[in-house]
């Protein structure tokens, strides 16, 4: 891939961290030196930070491509989250301070929480659920959704979260390769103003008999009418009241399976993802703590992700939880009641770190700095992103207007499947390069190989590998161990093969490119749709921007740009010369091969629910195709909007 267009690399603004945090600067970078020195007992040392009933003697038993972390040691995963911070007197902590979006709220301390973990974990056994058991969660973002997932977590019974938002058929899927007995939900909950009903999706998807599930225990929010199947339907809240509130936690071997995790869909078909105990505990949390640079003592975190997807497994329940730090939890959208949601919760609790999506930047800049601005956010000190590549211009217009000009921002990438944060600047440690992921954690062996699986040189691009075994990672695809072994172990043998594009620049460290699967070769040259659509973002006028190669007689592939313009730039152009003046635009920036074939105005772009760009879509559409599948876009509408915009072209 050396003959990649280096656009990227042309991004040379650098941001060390700030004067405060220079303190820890070097304690934190002996975390790489140790680390280096001897990765498995560096990890064993981070794992010895949590409270085990059997201390482990081993480290690590890696039979590729299996492993196991820990594993002669037994702890309880829920204790460690809650138990343990009450105490050591913490109890007093608030654990969340949780926003509804008709206004009210609730605060729970870490004491409120562990009440709460130990009745619902009596109310599940009460259910006969046993350890191993499988648990769906079709809950929105309550505080019984984080609750549900520790009181599973404490039984040794394996949640499977099942995002809110999706439809009878996927909960079905889910429910049934999961083989789940429970399923926890709510009557509803409150979205874009209005009640979003959730319990008629649970009884649609267990209408045709061949499922497994025994009861649905339902949290009471939204107060809408929704039927009732007595004998299998219990109020949570009653069950509750009922309960025993005391509840004395078993210890579980360190590699009992925790959850189970469907990815995003963003490729293709989603994958049933299996993490265990204590190894994913162990990276959660050090990552939560390093990355951030976390003081759980005063520190109010907000993760913005919903629970239904890893982000908000790893960085709203358990890192944080493991932690004992204090966090904010939102229901509903940024947009209601208006724009200036988000930041007037960061005004309200004094939150100090925020970690949130490239999508969502892009949305924030799009509506303008003036909502933003209208709350006091000098509270902010660290930011975060996670999901996909952030634009070089969106990272600037994150630290400029959400972060003062000052707050350092830590760019994460990971995936489902490596269930904690991989490669990531360090907040306290690194100098800052917009648009980098930059380097892997201390403890993470990564790499930039070819296709032969030989490592490119500084500055070269090619395919992300890790190359050893971590302790978050993945232990296999639920019910599919061959498709484990082909989807990321048979390309280059016994390394981890992410899917993801890379470049290591002349430091050697990494610029995510986006997807294998979305690299174009346009005339023998190999383009990243991460380039061109950082160039057509870095543009005045445009707001979001989706490329993707299509099929050319003549060049073999081509570049076809979807745009969403910013709402100023619509006005001053007809649509005819906005597209004019793009293909000119990346063609200056980055060359003439890179200069789109065609660039479409869109309103908007398919996305999933998690909030990535689906552009295998914009492909099948751009190549005439039938749509593959469809069941995790966020919204069908946007998709029709641009066929009909196709047929007009
Ligand atoms: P599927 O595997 O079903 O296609 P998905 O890969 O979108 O879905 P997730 O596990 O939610 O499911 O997302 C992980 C992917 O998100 C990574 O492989 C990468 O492509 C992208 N990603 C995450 N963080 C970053 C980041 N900081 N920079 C660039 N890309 C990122
Ligand atoms: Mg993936």
């Amino acid at each position: 891939m050396s003959d990649r267009i280096d656009h990227l690399l042309n991004e040379t603004r650098r941001f060390a961290p700030p004067e405060a945090l220079a303190g820890e600067s070097a304690t934190k970078a002996e975390l790489y030196e140790r680390a280096g020195e001897d990765r498995l007992g560096f990890w064993a040392e981070q794992a010895r930070q949590l409270q085990w009933e059997t201390p482990f003697t081993e480290v690590l038993d890696w039979q590729p491509p299996h492993a196991k972390w820990f594993h002669d040691g037994t702890l309880n995963v829920a204790v460690n989250c809650l138990d343990r911070h009450v105490e050591a007197g913490n109890g007093d902590r608030v654990a969340l301070h949780w926003e509804g979006e008709p206004g009210d709220t609730r605060t729970l301390t870490f004491a409120d929480m562990t009440a709460e973990v130990k009745r619902l974990a009596n109310v599940l056994e009460g259910l006969g659920v046993k350890a191993g058991d499988r648990v769906a969660i079709y809950l929105p973002m309550l505080p019984e959704a984080v609750a549900a997932m520790l009181a599973c977590a404490r039984i040794g019974a394996v949640h499977t979260a099942v995002f809110g938002g999706f439809s009878p058929s996927n909960l079905r899927g889910r429910i049934d390769d999961a083989g789940a007995t429970i399923v926890i939900t709510t009557d509803g909950a409150w979205r874009k103003g209005k009640v979003f009903a959730l319990k008629p999706t649970v009884d649609e998807a267990l209408r045709e008999p061949g499922h497994e599930v025994r009861n649905v225990l339902v949290v009471k929010r939204g107060e809408n009418e929704i039927d009732w199947t007595p004998g299998r339907d219990i109020w949570y809240h009653e069950a509750m009241a009922d309960a025993s509130a005391e509840h004395a936690a078993q210890a579980f071997p360190a590699e009992h399976p925790l959850f189970i995790l469907y990815t995003s869909g963003t490729t293709g078909n989603p994958k049933g993802i299996l993490h265990t105990s204590a190894g994913y505990l162990t990276q959660t949390s050090f990552t939560h703590r390093h990355v951030f640079d976390l003081k759980p003592e005063s520190d109010v975190f907000w993760c913005t992700a919903d629970i239904g997807w890893v982000t908000g497994h790893s960085y709203v329940v358990y890192g944080p939880m493991a932690n004992g730090t204090t966090q904010v939890m939102h229901e509903g959208t940024f947009d209601t009641p208006t724009p200036e949601r988000p930041w007037q919760i960061i005004e309200r609790y004094g939150v100090t770190i925020f970690y949130t999506a490239p999508t969502a930047i892009r949305t924030f800049m799009k509506l303008g700095r003036q909502h933003t601005q209208s709350s006091d956010l000098s509270s902010l000190r660290v930011l975060g992103t996670v999901g996909e590549p952030i634009n070089p211009e969106a990272w600037m217009w994150y630290r400029d207007v959400v972060g003062g000009g000052t707050t350092p921002i830590v760019d994460t990438w990971w995936q489902t499947e490596t269930g904690a944060i991989m490669i990531s600047a360090l907040a306290s440690v690194t100098t800052l390069k917009p648009g980098s992921a930059q380097v892997p954690i201390p403890g993470i062996s990564v790499d930039v190989v070819d296709e032969s699986g030989t490592p490119v040189a500084d500055g070269d691009g090619g395919l992300l590998v890790v190359s050893e075994p971590w302790p978050s990672m993945l232990r296999t695809i639920w019910g599919d161990d061959d498709r484990y072994r082909s989807t990321y172990w048979e390309k280059f043998g016994d390394v981890y093969f992410a899917g993801d594009g890379a470049r290591k620049d002349e430091d050697g460290e990494i610029w995510l490119l986006g997807r294998v699967d979305d690299v174009m070769n346009v005339s023998g040259h190999r383009l990243s749709t991460a380039e061109i659509e950082s160039s057509l973002v870095a543009h005045d006028g445009v707001a979001e921007s989706a490329v993707v190669g299509a099929t050319d007689a003549t060049t073999g592939q081509a570049v076809v740009a979807f745009v969403i313009l910013k709402q100023s730039a619509s006005k001053e152009h007809s649509v005819e010369e906005a597209e004019q003046i793009l293909r000119q635009h990346v063609s200056k920036d980055i060359g003439a091969i890179a200069r789109p074939r065609q660039v479409f105005i869109v309103p908007d772009l398919p996305k999933t629910r998690s909030g990535k760009i689906m552009r295998r879509l914009l492909r099948d559409l751009a190549e005439g195709r039938a749509l593959g599948d469809t069941t995790t876009l966020a919204d069908q509408g946007v998709v029709d909007a641009i066929k009909q915009q196709f047929r007009g072209a």
